[in-house]
């Protein structure tokens, strides 16, 4: 049984332990022991903190079922800044910071739900999947914490990342693929009253790439943007280098490869038709999934759901989260929405009605599962 005292306790407790990334010991320590102390569940800090660079590792833990088969559950224990000293204040059963602080509930509504739910799933004798706990670090910051898992850490087991932001009942079926570049253009530096003739403007060239390049939401569904352009020393100087930095992103593993080749084009043809060069870089930061609507799984949660009296329904995310490594480890993973608002603001809250419903539908799942 979940029990809505317990889930507001906890969540007050986890967001007054400060954890921004790479610093999450306080909140690794909380959750150890609160699920050490849950009867059956085994619980442990993994040995990846010299991988992630984190003062520790993720939390683990395994409760387990009477079913063949496990069920994960994660959520990062990392918060962004600012977010040292929150002071949680409670209006109308919504959780804020006191303004000067994020809240934090982003993400430990999630942890909070999925801590209750291993308790009640203890307390309880009904036959249930076997459950995994993962608790990462910097998943703000990089994915670090998942990212240091071994590449053959999972076997197919679905995983129910809790960090959507959308309402408990809403599943995230698909995230993009995502590539980002850093492009250097090189010019030649000459000055620009005395000797103009002589000189090769490189921020004219990261202009001229700009202005070709197609931006913001494509017709195919990719997403295209350039977020940063530095470059240049003085007016009376042709400028000899500007970096420009951006990225790409498609749900389509094939879309997000076109959409990086059409841009790493145009960034070749502008240095070559202003006489210069452009050593460019790109990164694919995660890899993308997409589950068909009816995948099994997905059904399952929405039944689950709809068993609770929630709003059931599914969603395609447009930024990433732990899914995406976890997916290239070999997880099925589905973000399930946590009820977080105004994430990375601090305006940020949640309901506390939410973390209590998360946490039914967690206990569900394993049940059903
Ligand atoms: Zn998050």
């Amino acid at each position: 049984m979940i029990d809505p005292k317990r889930v507001e306790s906890t969540f007050l407790d986890l967001v007054q332990l400060d954890s921004p990334s790479k610093f999450e010991a306080p909140v690794a320590q909380y959750c150890l022991h609160a699920l050490q102390t849950i009867p059956g569940c085994t619980a442990w800090i993994d040995d990846t903190a010299p991988l992630s660079g984190s003062d520790t590792g993720n939390v683990r833990a395994f409760l387990p079922g009477s079913k063949p088969v496990t069920l994960y559950l994660t959520a990062h224990m990392d918060n962004v800044e600012p977010c040292r000293g929150v002071k949680p204040v409670i209006r109308d059963g919504v959780v804020y910071s006191d303004g000067t602080t994020v809240l934090g509930g982003d993400d430990k509504g999630g942890i909070a739900a999925i801590i209750e739910a291993v308790r009640g799933l203890s307390q309880s004798d009904e036959p249930r999947a076997s459950v995994g706990v993962l608790l990462t670090v910097q998943e703000e910051v990089g994915l670090f914490g998942s990212k240091s898992l071994p590449d053959d850490f999972f076997h197919g087991e679905t995983v129910l990342v809790c960090d959507g932001d959308s309402k408990p009942g809403i599943v995230d079926v698909g995230a993009p693929y995502h590539y980002t570049f850093k492009a250097e253009f090189r010019g030649v530096a000459s000055h620009a009253g005395v000797a103009p003739e002589a000189g090769r403007s490189a921020i004219q060239m990261a202009a001229w790439a700009i202005s070709q390049m197609k931006l913001g939401r494509l017709e195919n569904g990719a997403s295209a943007n350039v977020g940063k352009v530095s470059g240049g020393s003085a007016n009376n100087v042709i400028p000899a280098s500007c970096i420009v930095t951006g990225e790409c992103r498609s749900l389509d593993g094939d879309i997000a490869r076109g959409t990086m080749e059409s841009m790493e084009a145009i960034l070749q043809e502008a240095a070559a038709r202003f006489g210069g060069t452009v050593d460019s870089q790109w990164t694919l930061e995660y890899e993308g999934f997409r589950y068909a609507d009816d995948d099994p799984a997905v059904l399952r949660i929405l039944d689950a759901a709809r068993s609770l009296g929630l709003t059931a329904g599914t969603e395609v995310s447009g930024g990433g989260t732990d899914a995406n490594i976890l997916s290239a480890k070999g997880a099925r993973p589905l973000v399930l929405g946590a009820g977080m608002t105004d994430i990375h603001s601090t305006k940020e809250s949640i309901a506390l009605a939410d973390i209590v419903d998360l946490a039914r539908l967690l206990e569900a799942c394993a049940l059903s599962w």
